[in-house]
């Protein structure tokens, strides 16, 4: 990996807290793999409860005079680190392919969907504004002023190894509060590059800190302390379940974004061509590998045998290989578990009646899996209520409107949801009716820095990116004065 590098200095192999780069205080390691080759890359420290204590209290120490540090200075740092990230995309996004898998064009698109977060959060952090409120007498004054909530966590999954980390980091970042990073073990080496980029736009010691190694150690002892006064958390509804749990006794604030089940509605008044551009882009970025894939295609019945020609026309076009290899668009799957969960949900399906239309259960060729569309797909299938994470693409049949809102929100997640109609009366009864944290109509994206992505029911709380991004940094205190 260093070998195709401009700058070998950024793939970083150990922890850093309080402005130095450190291992395990007990010399333990996790290996990183490649999920394309199974080559190990390297190894990284395995650090758990003991290194976390200290970087709680390293964060703690810096707390004060980060938070007094200017908001236009925290901005002006914010905006050096956007600047070294642009600078050093190739190399971030070799890194990412490296370990994550994902096609070198989609890792390139993600660093800059990542710095996208940094700018705007340097951006935010002067417009941190308060409130005046009128008084109920004339010898009093009310004012509410936003102050940071303190130290803040960060844990990140694997399948956006930059981009979860900026849209956490740069928020508490700008709102004043340090920050402990706990990227995946599995894709920790896209995260310790962008802390050494920040360290060099000179973020100062102790603000922001990672710590590799052992999920339930590190989690542990995060949402058991009293100094860590928020947690922001993306990942499955499983462990997000646990650091709720774990953060009741600390009464800890908690931003959650956890699994989907995402709906995708193609009524026969769409244009078919947005409509399948639409369902590629949803269902098949990163392998399928997003919490907002579109997890059920739903195809009104007049137009389903057109939509089906359409669609495994556009599949055909799919090429699976190797991340680093030219033209790939779809990569590995992240592990073994992922390609077992992935052929169980065909299998259940093609054994439950649906129709294999292209693909199919993936043997023998490592982490890969090739596209697959099924079809005739229903509710009694476990591919209807589980996120299958992965390149598979069912389609449902429907008759009506109703019909279409009543199977689109019956799932107890509540994430991202898409259709396509060219009725506009149409398109507000549905986008108001559909009960997801995020609505895309004629369009299969939800996600971009300006604005809020998160979702309701076991889908989570709060919300990242936009305006409202910066507020789960911040607590609002009442400033009353009196006796004037
Ligand atoms: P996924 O199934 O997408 O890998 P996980 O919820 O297992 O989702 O992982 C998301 C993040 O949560 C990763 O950084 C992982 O290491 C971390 N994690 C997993 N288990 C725990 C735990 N018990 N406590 C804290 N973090 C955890």
């Amino acid at each position: 990996l260093a070998q195709r590098l401009q700058d070998a200095s950024l793939l970083r192999q150990q922890a850093f807290f309080n402005g130095h780069w450190q291992g395990a205080l007990n010399g333990e390691m996790l290996p990183v793999t490649n999920p394309s080759t199974g080559e190990v890359l390297c190894t990284i420290p395995a650090l758990g409860a003991k290194e976390t204590e200290q970087a709680i209290a390293f964060a703690d120490a810096a707390r004060k005079s980060w938070a007094k540090t200017p908001n236009a200075q925290r901005a002006m740092l914010l905006e050096k680190w956007h600047q070294l990230i642009l600078d050093n995309t190739d190399d971030l996004a070799a890194i990412m392919t490296a370990e994550q898998g994902k096609p070198l064009a989609e890792a390139k698109g993600e660093v800059l969907y990542g710095a996208g977060f940094v700018k705007w959060f340097a951006e935010e952090a002067r417009r941190i504004y308060g409130d005046t409120i009128p008084a109920p007498s004339d010898d009093r004054r009310i004012l509410v002023l936003k102050q940071p909530v303190g130290v803040a966590a960060a844990i990140t999954p694997w399948n956006f190894p930059i981009a979860m980390i900026t849209r956490k980091v740069a928020p508490a970042l700008a709102a004043g509060c340090p920050i402990i990073v706990k990227p995946s073990e599995l894709t920790p080496l896209s995260a310790l590059a962008l802390i050494e980029l920040a360290q060099r736009a000179g973020i100062p010691s102790g603000v922001l800190q990672i710590v590799t190694g052992l999920p339930k150690e590190i989690g542990e002892t995060l949402t058991n302390s009293r100094t860590v006064r928020k947690i922001s958390f993306t990942g499955s509804t499983r462990t997000g379940q646990l650091l709720m749990q774990q953060s009741a006794d600390s009464i800890k604030r908690l931003s959650l974004e956890l699994g989907g089940n995402a709906p995708l509605i193609v009524f026969d008044d769409a244009n078919l061509d947005i409509a399948i551009s639409g369902v590629m882009m949803s269902k098949f970025r990163n392998a399928g590998q997003t919490c907002v894939c579109a997890n059920r295609i739903l195809v009104q019945r007049t137009i389903y045998p057109r939509f089906v020609a359409r669609l495994l026309e556009e599949v055909a076009k799919l090429k699976v290989g190797d991340g680093f290899a030219d033209g790939s668009t779809i990569g590995p799957l992240i592990n073994a578990a992922a390609v077992s969960k992935v052929n169980s949900h065909i299998e259940d399906a093609l054994s439950h009646g649906a129709e294999l239309l292209t693909g199919g259960i993936s043997n023998g060729n490592g982490t890969f899996v090739a596209p697959t569309v099924l079809g005739y797909v229903t509710s009694a299938m476990r591919i209807a209520h589980e996120e299958t994470f992965g390149p598979v693409a069912p389609l449902f049949i429907f008759d009506t409107e109703d019909e279409a809102i009543n199977m689109a929100n019956d799932t107890p997640y509540g994430l991202g949801a898409y259709f396509f109609t060219e009725d506009i009366r149409r398109a507000w009864r549905v986008g108001e009716s559909l009960e997801f944290g995020m609505v895309g109509f004629n369009t299969g994206s939800v996600s971009l820095e300006v604005a809020p992505f998160g979702g309701i029911k076991l889908s989570g709380v709060g919300r990242e990116g936009s305006r409202y991004g910066i507020e789960e940094y911040l607590e609002s205190k009442a400033f009353h004065f009196g006796s004037l």
